[in-house]
C-alpha cells in the first residue's frame, strides 16, 4: 500500500510538479529541481534511519534480486569467500545466485520441529575469512524474521527488502543494507543500497559499469537514467514517515498491528494455524492457514467481499498471508482481525 496522504500529493503534482507546470512523470533526472529533490531526500533518509556519514546511499535498478548478484560482484573481488545464512526462499535465492561468483559457505539455520525456528548461533559454522556474512532480516514468504543481529567478525550484509524502515536499526552494525522499493519504500523501480565506505573498491572485473557501486557512488546514482517517478514516490513516503513521528512511532504501530492478528490466530488455535515460533514471527508478513484446508477458498472469497484483498499465501508456502507494511493503517488490520474472528466463530461448531 501507499499511504493515503501520498496518493493525494501525487494527484496534486500529476500535471504540475512544484508549480513548474511540468507533469510529475515528465521530470528530467538531471534538472536542478530533481537534483534538489534528491539532495533533500537523502538528508531526510539519513535523518530518519540515523545513517552515519561514512555510509553511501545508492539507488539502483534491478530490484532486490538484482542485488543477489550485485552484492557478490561488488564485494568478492579481493576475497572470493562469503557466508550466507539460509532460512527461507529469499535467503536461499540470494545464496544460489552468489554461488556463481565465489566460494559461498551456505549455512542452513532453519529449525523445523513442531514449529519453524532458528538454530542457535553456536551451531553455525561461520568462515573466519569470509568477505561478508549475508542474511535476510525478514523472510517475506514464510513470515519469519531474525530479531537479533547475527554475530560475525565479517561485515554484515542484509536484505531488508520487506522490513526496512519498519523499526529502528543501528546502521553502523552493517557493512551493506539493501531493500527493494515496493514494500516500505513505495513502488517498484528502484533498490536502496546503504554501503559503508570501506567496502568500496572490491568489485570483480566483470561487474557491469552501471551496477558498479563505485561508479554509482561517484555519479550519485545518476550514472544512467534514474526512474524519477519511483524515486519521487519514495521521497513522499519518507516525508510522510517524518510527519507520522518517525521510525519509533511507526515501529510501535507495526507491533500493535501484528499483535492484533497473532492474538486472533492463537485465540482460535483450533481453527487457525501459524507454524512459526513466536520468537521469529514477522511483524510485516503474518502467515497462517486454516486447520481445515478446504475452507481457505471460502475464507478468501468472503474476505474479498469485505474489501480485504491479497490474502492468498505465496504459492511456494501456501496458506494465507497478511502483508501489513508501514502504510497499512491500524483500521485495515482491525477490519481483518474482526473478519477472522467472525469467520472462525461462524465455522466452528464448538463456538455455538
Ligand atoms: N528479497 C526479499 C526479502 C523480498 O521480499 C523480495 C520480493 N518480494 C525480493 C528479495 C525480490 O525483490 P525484487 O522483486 O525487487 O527483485
Amino acid at each position: 500500500m501507499v499511504p493515503e496522504p501520498v496518493h493525494q500529493r501525487i494527484q496534486e503534482d500529476w500535471f504540475n510538479w512544484q508549480n513548474s507546470n511540468i507533469p510529475v512523470i515528465e521530470i528530467g533526472h538531471r534538472t536542478d529541481d530533481f537534483l534538489a529533490l534528491m539532495e533533500k531526500t537523502e538528508q531526510n533518509l539519513r535523518h530518519l534511519l540515523n545513517i552515519p556519514a561514512n555510509y553511501n546511499i545508492l539507488f539502483l535498478q534491478g530490484g532486490a534480486r538484482g542485488q543477489f548478484a550485485l552484492v557478490p560482484m561488488n564485494l568478492l573481488g579481493k576475497n572470493h569467500q562469503a557466508d550466507y545464512l539460509v532460512y527461507g526462499l529469499w535467503s536461499e535465492q540470494a545464496c544460489l545466485e552468489a554461488q556463481k561468483y565465489g566460494d559461498i559457505n551456505r549455512i542452513n539455520i532453519l529449525q523445523s520441529t513442531d514449529q519453524l525456528g532458528i538454530t542457535d548461533q553456536s551451531e553455525w559454522s561461520l568462515n573466519a575469512n569470509a568477505a561478508y556474512l549475508h542474511y535476510c532480516s525478514n523472510e517475506t514468504i514464510s513470515g519469519m524474521c531474525l530479531k537479533n543481529l547475527p554475530k560475525s567478525d565479517s561485515p554484515l550484509v542484509a536484505d531488508m527488502s520487506s522490513d526496512i524502515l519498519s523499526k529502528p536499526i543501528d546502521v553502523s552494525q552493517f557493512g551493506l543494507i539493501y531493500a527493494c522499493f515496493q514494500k516500505n519504500l513505495g513502488i517498484a523501480g528502484l533498490t536502496l543500497i546503504i554501503l559503508r565506505d570501506n567496502l568500496l573498491n572490491q568489485s570483480i572485473i566483470e561487474t557491469p559499469s552501471v551496477f558498479n557501486y563505485c561508479n554509482q557512488c561517484h555519479e550519485h546514482s545518476l550514472y544512467n537514467t534514474l526512474p524519477t517517478f519511483s524515486y519521487y514516490v519514495m521521497s513522499l513516503i519518507i516525508e510522510w514517515m517524518q510527519q507520522e513521528g518517525g521510525i519509533t512511532a511507526i515501529a510501535l504501530r507495526n507491533q500493535e498491528k501484528a499483535d492484533m492478528l497473532y492474538r486472533i490466530i492463537d485465540h482460535y488455535g483450533d481453527f487457525y494455524l501459524n507454524s512459526i515460533d513466536p520468537l521469529y514471527r514477522s511483524l510485516m508478513n503474518v502467515t497462517f492457514s486454516l486447520k481445515n484446508k478446504n475452507m481457505e477458498r471460502q475464507f478468501l472469497l468472503e474476505a474479498e467481499q469485505h474489501g480485504l484483498l491479497y490474502l492468498k499465501g505465496h504459492p511456494s508456502f501456501g496458506g494465507l498471508r497478511a502483508s501489513i507494511y508501514n502504510a497499512m493503517p491500524i483500521e485495515g488490520v482491525a477490519a481483518l482481525a474482526t473478519f477472522m474472528r467472525i469467520f472462525a466463530e461462524k465455522n466452528t461448531t464448538s463456538y455455538f
